[in-house]
C-alpha cells in the first residue's frame, strides 16, 4: 500500500529538521521512550493475564551498522498491527508534528527539546525511516517506509516473525556523528541512563579470572572478556523505598549520578508524594562553605526514568538549587517554555512541597536524640548555614520554618536555637531601651581584644562569618521584636549595650573643647573621627571603632552587586574613642612642651591602632622605635 500523509505544507521535513537542529538529538530519547513504553504495556498485559506467551529477554537494542549507515533502535514489546500503524504513526502521531508546527511557527522559544515531537522526530536526523512491527495480537509484521516527504508505502513483511519492532534510521550525511559509537553512548547516558527496562549498546570489557591459564603463583590469570554492554540502570535509587535503603546505598548513588563529584554529600532527603501530584527523587545537601556554587546544573529533572534537563530554574525555589539529586515527577509539563513553568499551579505546589520537606528534614534533624551530645544538625551546620541563610533570606514560608531549627553558634563553638539564646542573654544584653543586644564577631582573630572586652563584662559574643551575614542579620532584626545586632568593635564596650547609669565626666566642657583640636591635628580626619566619651577610668585611654551601620550597609553593598551603590562608595571610616576619664588623657591636656604632647597623642593613637590591627608598615615601625625612645 502506498499513501499520502494528511499535511498542508510538502515541506515539513525539512523545516523539522532544520528548526530543531541546536536539539536534534533528542531523537533517540524519543524512539527509546517509546520502546521503553512498549515494552511495559506488554508487561501490563501479560500480569493482567491478557498476553499469554513468554516474555522472553524484554532488553531494548540499539544498533549501528556503518555500512548501511544505518541506526536501530529494537523492542520486544508489544508491537503494531496494521491499523495501528495507520492510526498512531500516519494519524496520531502525524498531527502531533503538525500541532507542533502550528504552535511554534512563530515562536523563537529555544526550549524545543522538552517538546514531546515523538516517533517523528527521527527525521531531524534521517532521509529514511523504516519500522518493522509486529503486534503480540495473532497478525502479520509490516513494514513501513518514509523518506522524509509526506509520501510513505506500507506492506506485509513475511520475513519479520518476532514480536516487537525495530525501527531503522537511515542516517543523513549531514548528521554522521549519529553514526558514531561515542556519540550514541553519550547520548543514551544522557537521557536514558535510568529508563525502566534495560537497554543494550555494543559491548564492554570487564577483568575476570581464566578458567584455563595460570599466573606464575598458580593463581587464575586476568583475562579480559567482552560482554554485552547495558547502559542503563533500571532500577534507580530514588524509585524505591527510603526504608529498603541504608546511607551507605545512598551515597553509592550520588557517586553514579555525580561521577565527578568526589566530595561526599553530607545527607540527604528522599521524597515520594503521590498525591495531590506524582513527586519521586533523592535531594542531597553538599557541602556550602564559603561560597555559594556558581554551578548550578545539579539536579536532575526526570519524567517517569526519561531524562528531561537539568537546567530546573523555575521548578524548584533558587536556593534549593544550591543542592544535588534528581526529581521526577510526570506531572510537571516538559512541552512549555520556561516562564509558563514559572506561572503553572503543579510546578508551584511541587516546589512548595519540596521547600517544605527540606524545613522539615532540617527541624528533624536539629532534635538532639536521647545520649547524644550535639544534634545532627549542630554537626552538620558549618557546612548547610550559607544554604539556610539563602533560603531564609529568599523564601517566607521557609523562613517562617526556619527560625525555629536556625542555629547561632557562639565565639567559643557553642550553638544555640534562636530561642534559647535569647533566654540566655536577656538579662545583661539588654539596653534601656529594653532592645535586647546581640554582639557578634565577623572574625573571631582580628576581633579578639574586643571580643575579652566584651567577655570581661559577662556578655555574649556570636561568631557571624557568612558571606550573607550582613543581609541576614537585618532579616533576624525585622523578624524578631526589639532586637538588635551589634559587632564588638562597633563601639566602646559601655556603648555597646548603653544602659542608664552613666559615669561622671572628669573634664569640663572647656577642656574638652581644648583637648579635641589637640588630637585632630595629629590623625587622619578622612578616615577617623575623634569622639570623646566618659568611660571608666580602667578602660584604655584611646579605642578604635567602625560604625555599626555604616560597615554593615557598606558590606551589604558589597555583595549584593548594584541597586545599593551608594554604600558601596563609601570610604572605610572609624571613630577615635578618647576616654576623659583616662589619667593620660589629662596628662595630654595639661602638657605644656608641644613636642612632648604629639609624641604622647601620637603613641596613644598608635597603641589604640595596634589593638585593631590597623598599625602597618612605615607607621609600625616609628610607632617600635619611638617606644623604645620613651622606655
Ligand atoms: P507518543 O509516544 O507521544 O504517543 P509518538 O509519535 O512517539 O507519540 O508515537 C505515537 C504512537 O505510536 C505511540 O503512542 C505508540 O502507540 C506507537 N508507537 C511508537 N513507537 C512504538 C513502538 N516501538 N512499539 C509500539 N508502538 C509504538
Amino acid at each position: 500500500m502506498e499513501g499520502k500523509l494528511n499535511v498542508q505544507t510538502e515541506n515539513i521535513f525539512p523545516v523539522i529538521k532544520k528548526f530543531l537542529y541546536s536539539d536534534h538529538e533528542i531523537f533517540l530519547r524519543e524512539l527509546i521512550s517509546n520502546a521503553v513504553d512498549a515494552t511495559q504495556k506488554l508487561k501490563t498485559l501479560s500480569t493482567r493475564g491478557d498476553f499469554k506467551g513468554e516474555l522472553g529477554d524484554l532488553t531494548i537494542d540499539v544498533k549501528i551498522d556503518s555500512k548501511k549507515k544505518t541506526l536501530t533502535v529494537s523492542d520486544r514489546g508489544i508491537g503494531m498491527t496494521a491499523d495501528e500503524v495507520e492510526k498512531y504513526i500516519n494519524q496520531i502521531a502525524f498531527s502531533g508534528v503538525t500541532d507542533f508546527m502550528e504552535k511554534y511557527k512563530d515562536s523563537h522559544e529555544p526550549l524545543i527539546g522538552h517538546f514531546g515531537l515523538g516517533f517523528y522526530s527521527a527525521f531531524m536526523v534521517s532521509d529514511k525511516v523504516e519500522i518493522f512491527t509486529k503486534s503480540w495480537k495473532d497478525e502479520p509484521a509490516q513494514h513501513w517506509s518514509c523518506e522524509g516527504n509526506p509520501e510513505f508505502s506500507m506492506e506485509e513483511d513475511k520475513k519479520h516473525t518476532d514480536r516487537g519492532t525495530d525501527i531503522v534510521l537511515h542516517i543523513a550525511d549531514d548528521c554522521k556523528e549519529f553514526l558514531e559509537e561515542g556519540t550514541i553512548l553519550q547520548l543514551l547516558k544522557k537521557y536514558c541512563r535510568f529508563m525502566p527496562v534495560a537497554i543494550r549498546f555494543g559491548e564492554e570489557s570487564v577483568w575476570v579470572d581464566s578458567e584455563t591459564e595460570c599466573d606464575k603463583d598458580g593463581k587464575p590469570k586476568r583475562v579480559e572478556k567482552k560482554q554485552p554492554r547495558i547502559i542503563n540502570d533500571p532500577d534507580p535509587a530514588w524509585k524505591k523505598s527510603p526504608s529498603s535503603l541504608t546511607d551507605e546505598d545512598y551515597k553509592k548513588f550520588y557517586h553514579e549520578l555525580f561521577p565527578m563529584n568526589f566530595e561526599e554529600p553530607l545527607f540527604q532527603i528522599h521524597l515520594n508524594v503521590d498525591y495531590p501530584f506524582n513527586l519521586t527523587g533523592i535531594l542531597y545537601f553538599p557541602k556550602v562553605r564559603k561560597t555559594i556554587d556558581p554551578n548550578r546544573n545539579k539536579i536532575q529533572l526526570y519524567c517517569n526514568q526519561v531524562f528531561v534537563t537539568d537546567q530546573v530554574e523555575g521548578v524548584v525555589p533558587d536556593y534549593l538549587m544550591l543542592l544535588h539529586g534528581v526529581l521526577d515527577s510526570p506531572d510537571i509539563p516538559l512541552n512549555v517554555s520556561r516562564s509558563y513553568l514559572q506561572s503553572d499551579g503543579n510546578v508551584k505546589k511541587i516546589s512548595q512541597h519540596i521547600s517544605k520537606k527540606v524545613a522539615d528534614k532540617l527541624e528533624e534533624m536539629s532534635k538532639k536524640k536521647e545520649g547524644e551530645e550535639k544534634s545532627a544538625l549542630e554537626d552538620k551546620w558549618d557546612d548547610i548555614k550559607i544554604f539556610v541563610q539563602y533560603g531564609m533570606l529568599t523564601d517566607e514560608k521557609f523562613c517562617e520554618r526556619a527560625m525555629k531549627f536556625y542555629l547561632l553558634k557562639g565565639v567559643d563553638g557553642t550553638y544555640y536555637t534562636l530561642d534559647s539564646y535569647r533566654e540566655k542573654i536577656k538579662a545583661l544584653q539588654t539596653d534601656k531601651d529594653k532592645t535586647v543586644c546581640y554582639l557578634y564577631a565577623s572574625n573571631a582573630e582580628e576581633e579578639h581584644a574586643y571580643i575579652e572586652k566584651a567577655k570581661a563584662k559577662g556578655y555574649d559574643v556570636l561568631l557571624m562569618d557568612s558571606p550573607l551575614e550582613s543581609h541576614f542579620i537585618n532579616l533576624l532584626e525585622q523578624k524578631i521584636e526589639k532586637t538588635r545586632f551589634v559587632r564588638v568593635d562597633s563601639d566602646t564596650v559601655e556603648k555597646l549595650i548603653p544602659h542608664d547609669d552613666a559615669i561622671p565626666e572628669k573634664l569640663s566642657k572647656e577642656e574638652k573643647e581644648k583637648l579635641q583640636p589637640i588630637i585632630e591635628g595629629e590623625i587622619d580626619k578622612q578616615k577617623f573621627t575623634v569622639q570623646l566619651e566618659s568611660l571608666e577610668e580602667s578602660d584604655a585611654p584611646m579605642q578604635v571603632t567602625q560604625s555599626e551601620f555604616m560597615r554593615r550597609y557598606r558590606e551589604m553593598a558589597q555583595t549584593s552587586g548594584g541597586g545599593m551603590g551608594f554604600y558601596g562608595e563609601l570610604p572605610e571610616s572609624y571613630n577615635l574613642v578618647v576616654n576623659i576619664n583616662h589619667p593620660l588623657i589629662s596628662r595630654v591636656l595639661n602638657e605644656t612642651d608641644t613636642e612632648k604632647q604629639k609624641e604622647l597623642v601620637h603613641q596613644l593613637t598608635d597603641l589604640a591602632l595596634l589593638a585593631n590591627g590597623l598599625l602597618k608598615g612605615e607607621a609600625l615601625s616609628k610607632f617600635l622605635q619611638r617606644s623604645v625612645e620613651m622606655i
